[in-house]
């Protein structure tokens, strides 16, 4: 099949890669040029494992091509995905300017018939609108079908090619068709393709990012209350998570969730609400827990300090929202970072791929970056662990002690055997256990 994809971002470049692997003839196209001329050049212009080779195999067959020219991609693709951002707006709704710009785009560009893929996360009524968007351009040949995408940055190709479900949202056989031509082969092992209306398909992928952004903010105020009452979380988690009816996954207490998509998904899920006149309280309160867990480790840090972090040096390990990717948007350690720096700290920072991104957002070129997640911790007043990559679970804590200035270990992510690091002569916080040592 011929398809075009508009975004090369974390979403279309994925899903136009792994859509060429199956054979497919895929044109993706970005506005940004310096993105297109990496792209171009056989490499990825973000971390997400296994993308460069997929890439690079699918581009050498001649199956996936790059560009800016959107006129030129919709004259060569008959099913064309929008992949574009749909970041928060200030009064937190879904920001829907790229997206529309990106249909309009399409629609003045197209000559007979065109499927139009929404794979953005939208808010309910935007299939209904991008339609109409179409159809003010003169257009009548064509169909609008959401099709939410639920992969997850670190294991994004994995997700694409293995998905557990295809949400598509359609009004016409003809795209139905279409959408299970080109995803059957994704499903093979028996996943469903479910087909539903736009509105609901529209809304299953707010309704997943708030229930699994709700189980972590649950077990994040859970654990503060462990912490407090004497009671260890990992063993309530633990006893909790083996119940069936409940399961353990998104049981993990921390920081606090980040990313591009539940963040803001779950704020936009509110005005959403609000929008039907309709409170969304479990919603709010998703949020305003996240928004505390972040900083949840500011007063201990201070007290651990003698009252204040000012001109302390604070050694962070760990940027990135989440492990396997460079992506640092809405990352709790971002926050903890910023307002540490704030109140006065220099904080140094070591993450394996997120260092880049790191430095780009406000506030953070008063960090300084580091190469190594030891050579950060020398003379340090304490280390800050925000995000669990593999590489600090079995840390040296010999080498920990030795290098930190005092002995003082804020575990955010729960990676750490702590009574382990106490018996080295660490003093370890984490979340929703007990200190050690
Ligand atoms: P992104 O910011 O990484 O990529 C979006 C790309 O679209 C950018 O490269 C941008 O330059 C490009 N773009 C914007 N307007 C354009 C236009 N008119 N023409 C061509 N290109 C244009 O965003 P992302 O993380 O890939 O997310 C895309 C959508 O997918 C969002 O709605 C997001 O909520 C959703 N989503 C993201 C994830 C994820 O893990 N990142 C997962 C599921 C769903």
């Amino acid at each position: 099949m011929r398809i075009g994809v508009v975004g090369a971002g974390y979403v279309g470049l994925v899903a136009g890669t792994c859509l060429a692997e199956m054979g497919n003839h895929v044109h993706v196209v970005d506005v940004k040029s310096d993105v297109i001329a990496t792209l171009r050049s056989g490499r990825v212009h973000y971390f997400e494992p296994g993308l460069e080779e997929l890439l690079r195999r699918n581009q050498k067959d001649g199956r996936l091509r790059f560009g800016t020219d959107i006129g030129e991609m919709v004259r060569d693709a008959e099913y064309i995905f929008l992949a574009v951002g749909t970041p928060q707006a200030e009064d937190g709704s879904a920001d829907l300017q790229y997206i529309e710009a990106a249909a309009t785009a399409v629609a003045k560009a197209m000559t007979g018939y065109r499927c139009i893929i929404i794979k953005s996360t939208v808010p309910v009524g935007t299939n209904a609108r991008i339609e109409a968007l179409v159809r003010a351009q003169g257009r009548t040949d064509f169909d609008v079908v959401s099709n939410p995408e639920f992969l997850k940055e670190g294991a994004a190709i994995e997700d694409f090619m293995y998905p557990d479900r295809v949400v598509v949202g359609v009004r016409s056989t003809r795209a139905e068709q279409g959408m299970q031509s080109i995803y059957a082969p994704f499903v093979r092992t028996g996943r469903p393709i479910m087909v539903m209306d736009p509105e609901s398909a529209e809304m299953a992928k707010y309704v997943s990012n708030a229930l699994l952004a709700s189980r972590i903010s649950f077990m994040n105020e859970m654990a503060n209350i462990c912490q407090n009452v004497g009671a260890d979380v990992d063993r309530v988690r633990q006893a909790v998570g083996s119940d069936r009816r409940i399961g353990s996954a998104f049981l993990f207490p921390g920081l606090g969730y980040g990313g591009s998509c539940f963040p803001k998904d779950v704020r936009a899920l509110c005005r959403i609400a609000e929008k039907a006149g309709l409170p969304a309280r479990m919603c709010e309160a998703i949020d305003s827990v996240n928004v505390a867990q972040r900083l949840v480790f500011v007063p201990a840090i201070e007290a651990a300090l003698g009252g204040s972090v000012k001109d302390a040096t604070i050694a962070f390990w760990g940027l990135a929202f989440k492990p396997r990717t460079d992506d640092v948007r809405e990352a709790p350690a971002i926050y903890l970072a910023n307002a540490l720096m704030d109140r006065g700290a220099c904080v140094r920072a070591y993450d394996p791929e997120a260092r880049v991104t790191a430095a780009r957002e406000p506030g953070m070129n008063r960090a300084t970056y580091y190469d190594n997640a030891y050579e950060v911790l020398d003379g340090a007043d304490a280390l800050v662990i925000a995000t669990e990559w593999n590489e600090f679970r079995c840390a040296d804590f010999d080498r920990l002690k030795a290098l930190l200035k005092r002995p003082f270990v804020f575990d955010g992510r729960n990676v750490f055997d702590i009574a382990l690091a106490a018996k080295k002569g660490l003093r370890v916080w984490s979340i929703g256990r007990a200190m050690q040592g």
